[in-house]
């Protein structure tokens, strides 16, 4: 690939010296799991987010899992999440035991609807599940003013909008309760698994730990049935210095979102990405959308330029939630979306010969 879509080790090689220091930090310190590496990536992460708590787990999918299970969702309650996400969105709500209730996006943003949650309410449901698609932040406000009225928790996805903001504010400090996830390739990620809770509620947050720890807060005493879900010392140390960059290559990545637009805006049967004007994305993912969608793909793979499809097949029409509850046809925008996004590389370390090489390569496929 003359333009691979991602190279995780570039972030590296541009913080060597900084990553190399925090490795031999902890190392020497002797303490690998807790310790003040990760108390100090909390404080400074939750800093960030303009929230006052923040707590490291395992992973995204165990921040998601925690923080339903924090609020005391279960079997018998329903759960609303976007039909077109990662599945990850979904399997949290499946390990708290509570059922999923799908809800399409917008056509333009292609994050959670808040025109249709009344159409998905029910006597069980217990909370909505916004995720921030692509580095999109959804439409917070509608949603937040429909849980209000009827009672509901909102739990934001944020795996995809570590610095996003919606109508000036940062995701982390737009609801009561925000998971992340460090998965190497998100925005803020780790060199391995890592996750976190940002919540303003000191009794979540005090739960998430809680849950996150055997279901204990004193050694042998436990109150719930917990998970072993921790943030590693040496992750929270690689975190910390990554954070200290995420302005500044979110800004180059605003930078290529730009570039892209300029370059493609003429081709017709292309639709780029949309961003409404109370929304500073964090540009997680480029996706355009094109009706000839796979033979896209193949025509810029044999000129050399890397892209990934989010995501091909939506949860619900996936083998794991498949059980004849849903078919094809039951969420159209979610398998039209599937059907025709594509991912270009957009990442901080292109240069700007590999933006105007992606540039080329898709104009070169004719309209
Ligand atoms: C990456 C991702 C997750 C899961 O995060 P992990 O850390 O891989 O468990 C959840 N939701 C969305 C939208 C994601 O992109």
């Amino acid at each position: 690939m003359r333009v691979p879509f991602l190279d995780l080790g570039a972030s590296y090689r541009e913080l060597k010296e900084q990553l190399d220091c925090a490795y031999h930090r902890v190392m020497e310190s002797g303490w690998y799991v807790f310790g003040k590496e990760l108390e100090s990536f909390e404080e400074e992460f939750a800093a960030y987010c303009g929230a006052p708590y923040c707590v490291g787990v395992a992973n995204g999918l165990e921040a998601l899992t925690l923080l339903l299970k924090a609020y005391g969702i279960g079997p018998g309650d329903e759960v609303i999440v976007p039909s077109n996400t990662y599945i990850a969105t979904w399997l949290a709500v499946s390990h708290a035991g509570a059922a999923v209730v799908p809800v399409e996006p917008d056509w333009s943003t292609y994050n959670l609807d808040a025109h249709r949650l009344e159409a998905a309410l029910s006597s069980r449901t217990r909370a909505v599940l916004p995720v921030h698609l692509y580095g999109l932040p959804a439409d917070m406000d509608p949603i937040l003013a429909f849980a209000r009225k009827n009672g509901l928790a909102v739990i934001e996805d944020a795996a995809q909008a570590h610095g996003a903001r919606y109508k000036g504010r940062r995701v982390g400090s737009l609801s009561d309760a925000t998971a992340f996830s460090f998965y190497p390739s998100k925005n803020l990620g780790a060199f391995g698994d890592g996750g976190a809770v940002v919540t303003r509620d000191p009794k979540i947050a005090q739960r998430v730990r809680v849950l996150g720890n055997y279901g204990s807060s004193r050694k042998y005493e436990n109150e719930v049935i917990g998970h072993n879900s921790r943030l590693d010392t040496l992750q929270a140390a690689f975190l910390r210095e990554k954070l200290r960059v995420l302005d500044e290559w979110n800004a180059r990545r605003a930078r290529i979102h730009e570039r892209y637009c300029l370059g493609l805006r003429d081709l017709p049967r292309l639709t780029l990405p949309a961003v409404p004007e109370w929304a500073q994305p964090c540009h997680h993912l480029f996706v355009i959308r094109h009706p000839e969608r796979d033979r896209l793909q193949r025509h810029l793979h044999a000129r050399g330029i890397g892209t990934l499809i989010h995501y091909p097949v939506p949860p619900h029409l996936s083998e794991a939630y498949g059980f004849g509850r849903w078919q094809k046809g039951d969420f159209p925008v979610a398998e039209e979306i599937a059907r025709t996004a594509l991912s270009l590389p957009l990442n901080p370390h292109m240069t700007d010969d590999d933006i105007e090489a992606v540039v080329e390569a898709v104009r070169s496929y004719g309209g």
